[in-house]
C-alpha cells in the first residue's frame, strides 16, 4: 500500500507504532514488530515524510506492518533544515487533522505535490505551510466564506474576518452580531491573499512578513473554531 510515513513512536522495547497516510486508505496506524533491533530492515524508511510501499496485514483490531520498501526519501528536503522541518511539520498536523481509516485521495495529492515542489524549489518558508495547511482543511470541508457576507448572505463589501462564523463579516452585520470575539479587521489585500493561499499553486506563493503573520492568526483562530483537534504550532526555527 503506497504510504507516507507520518509519526513513529515506541512501544515496548523492539515495537513501534508507525502511523501511516495510504492512498488507499487514509490514515491508519500499524504495528512494526521488532523494528527497533539493530538488523532490522524496516526500520530507515520509516521517518516522516517517507514514501514508502508498506506491506500490511489487516487483523481484526491490530494491523501490522511487515514490510517497507522506500520509493521516494525526498533527499533535497532531508539535506535542508528549513525543507525538513516543514516537511516534518506538516506530518505531524496531518497525523492530528486526518481521520482514522477513511480514504483521503485529494489530500494524499497534495501532500504528493506539495513535497515533490518543496524537493526541487531554491526558496522553502512558513507562507507554504500556511497555504498547505488551508488547502487541507478545505478538502476537509471546512472552507471559509469568502465571497459574500457569511452571516447575511450578501454580495456586500466585507471588512471584517470572523473564524466563529467562517468567513467574511460586512460592516451591518459586525454591527449587529453579538459574537465578536476574535472578529479580526479583514481588507481587500488580506481576502486576496487568503485566496492566493487556498487556490494558487506553489511557485506563486509569496507574501510579506506582516501579511504572513496576520494570515497564520487568522488559519490558527480559524483552526480552533473549526477543527476538533488541537494543531501543534509550527516550529521557532522556521522563517
Ligand atoms: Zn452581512
Amino acid at each position: 500500500m503506497l504510504s507516507f510515513v507520518l509519526k513513529r513512536r515506541d512501544l515496548k522495547e523492539f515495537d513501534q507504532v508507525v502511523a501511516l497516510f495510504s492512498a488507499e486508505k487514509g490514515k491508519i496506524e500499524v504495528l512494526a514488530k521488532g523494528v527497533k533491533k539493530v538488523i532490522a530492515k524496516n526500520s530507515a524508511y520509516l521517518e516522516p515524510f517517507f514514501l514508502i510501499e508498506a506491506e500490511i496485514v489487516e487483523g481484526k483490531e491490530v494491523w501490522h506492518l511487515t514490510k517497507a520498501v522506500p520509493v521516494e526519501s525526498f533527499k533535497n528536503i532531508r539535506a535542508n533544515l528549513e525543507k525538513s522541518l516543514i516537511a516534518g511539520y506538516i506530518c505531524e498536523v496531518l497525523n492530528v487533522i486526518l481521520p482514522e481509516r477513511a480514504a483521503e485521495k485529494k489530500i494524499f495529492d497534495l501532500v504528493f505535490g506539495f513535497l515533490n515542489y518543496l524537493e526541487n524549489t531554491k526558496e522553502a518558508n512558513r507562507v507554504l505551510i500556511i497555504s498547505f495547511l488551508w488547502k487541507s482543511l478545505c478538502l476537509l470541508g471546512f472552507l471559509p466564506t469568502l465571497k459574500n457576507c457569511v452571516i447575511c448572505g450578501e454580495d456586500k463589501e466585507t471588512k471584517y474576518f470572523s473564524a466563529f462564523h467562517g468567513g467574511c463579516v460586512c460592516e451591518d452585520c459586525k454591527s449587529k452580531t453579538i459574537e465578536t470575539n476574535n472578529m479580526l479587521f479583514f481588507n481587500t489585500q488580506e481576502k486576496q491573499s487568503l485566496k492566493l493561499l487556498i487556490t494558487g499553486l506553489w511557485p506563486q506563493i509569496k507574501m510579506s512578513e506582516e501579511d504572513l503573520e496576520k494570515q497564520e492568526k487568522l488559519l490558527f483562530i480559524f483552526c480552533a473554531y473549526h477543527s476538533e483537534k488541537k494543531i501543534p504550532l509550527p516550529s521557532p526555527l522556521l522563517k
